[in-house]
């Protein structure tokens, strides 16, 4: 191109169904220092480190993203906040907020949470999800194979008094939480926190039967319908994702479904992601996927590589997923675990 001429805009992303894609979910480790046991198996093989994308990789792909119009970035894992370096990595990427990147944001299981706080707000983290099952340290205990509750509770106290908007994330388990779900609601509006239910997804062998795990949520919604108020809500912002929020009456909080086994959000599909060795997955829940640290580390420059990947990816980004937990014995949809996805 001739001097001073300038630049065409990058294409947008758009798949084959019309669906724009704006936000990442970027896997920084898949690593975590809890093993729930709708995520994980007990004996959980990690890879080595030498495998995972490096501070300066990590950001070339979400700048990559952002160049080509993403506008929301969540940083997930594994446990995001057990990477040593992820704080330079959030104060490289916040360069871009403002910038191209309307948001940034993390999914914490909240352990490390109380110390690392005040850092995520530093580099310009306005609202994170917590992922919370219970309130019961016994049950905590259990669903996360070695967890102690009071931690993640002074996590959340401590990142609510930095500033920070916390959601509670809960994947709801046919025994051992659907029970005691009112009191939790209860319990995270009287706090200020909106919640979101998530139904258990097939994903990776975790040494138990996901048909024990498994409750529909509309068998919960009709449960909660017969106690409370529940106003469904417009699906307003880029936030809202899959989930379908209500508002409930009588506590005033927002309570999110998120419900791919009963209810396919896959239409409007907004989003991609991207593991922490560089593989980018165009729907959680098909195994199509495309190696963009090839494209990293190949001898073409990288933008032009990464570019030419990503438009790969985009144009076999698969329609939906295909759920199914129906009978006893079912092999996972996938063998990946949701850890290695980033959720
Ligand atoms: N460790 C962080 C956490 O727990 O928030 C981030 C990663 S975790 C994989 C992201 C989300 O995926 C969490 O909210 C977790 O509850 C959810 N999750 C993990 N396995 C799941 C499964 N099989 N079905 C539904 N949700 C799952
Ligand atoms: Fe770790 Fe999050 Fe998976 Fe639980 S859901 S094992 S906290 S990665």
């Amino acid at each position: 191109m001739p001097d001073g001429q300038l630049q065409p805009p990058p294409t947008p992303l758009v798949d084959r169904f019309g669906r724009t894609v704006n936000y990442l979910r970027l896997s920084v480790t898949d690593r975590c220092d809890l093993r729930c046991t709708y995520c994980m198996s007990e004996k959980m093989q990690f890879l080595p480190k030498a495998e995972l994308l490096s501070v300066d990789e990590l950001d070339q792909v979400a700048s990559a993203f952002i160049a080509r119009g993403v506008r929301k970035i969540r940083i997930t894992g594994g446990e995001p906040l057990v990477r040593k370096d992820l704080d330079a990595l959030l104060s490289r990427l916040s360069r871009h907020l403002g910038a191209g990147l309307d948001e940034l944001t993390l999914t914490t299981n909240a352990t490390q949470l109380a110390s690392r706080a005040e850092m995520l707000v530093r580099h310009g983290v306005k609202r994170i999800n917590v992922s919370l099952d219970t309130l019961d340290p016994d049950r905590f205990f259990e669903i996360t194979r070695r967890g102690t509750l009071g931690p993640v509770l002074d996590g959340i106290a401590a990142a609510q008094a930095a500033g920070l908007k916390v959601k509670l994330n809960t994947v709801v388990l046919r025994h051992q939480n659907a029970a005691a779900l009112p009191d939790m609601i209860r319990w995270a509006h009287e706090r200020g926190m909106d919640m979101t239910l998530i139904e258990v997804m097939p994903l990776g062998a975790t040494g138990e039967d996901r048909i024990d795990q498994y409750i529909p949520l509309t068998m919960i919604r009709d449960r909660l319908d017969q106690i409370w108020q529940l106003q469904d809500l417009p699906q307003t912002d880029l936030s809202a994702g899959p989930s379908h929020y209500v508002r409930i009456a009588e506590t005033g909080g927002r309570l999110g479904f998120i419900t791919p086994l009963t209810q396919n959000f896959c239409a409007g599909c907004n989003r991609v992601r991207v593991t922490c060795t560089g593989r980018i997955y165009m729907c959680l829940g098909q195994d199509d996927h495309i190696d963009l640290r090839a494209a990293l580390r190949g001898s073409a420059p990288a933008q032009t590589a990464l570019d030419a990947a990503i438009d790969q990816a985009m144009r076999g980004k698969p329609e939906r997923h295909e759920f199914e937990i129906s009978h006893r014995g079912a092999a996972p949809a996938l063998p990946r675990h949701m850890s290695v996805t980033g959720g």
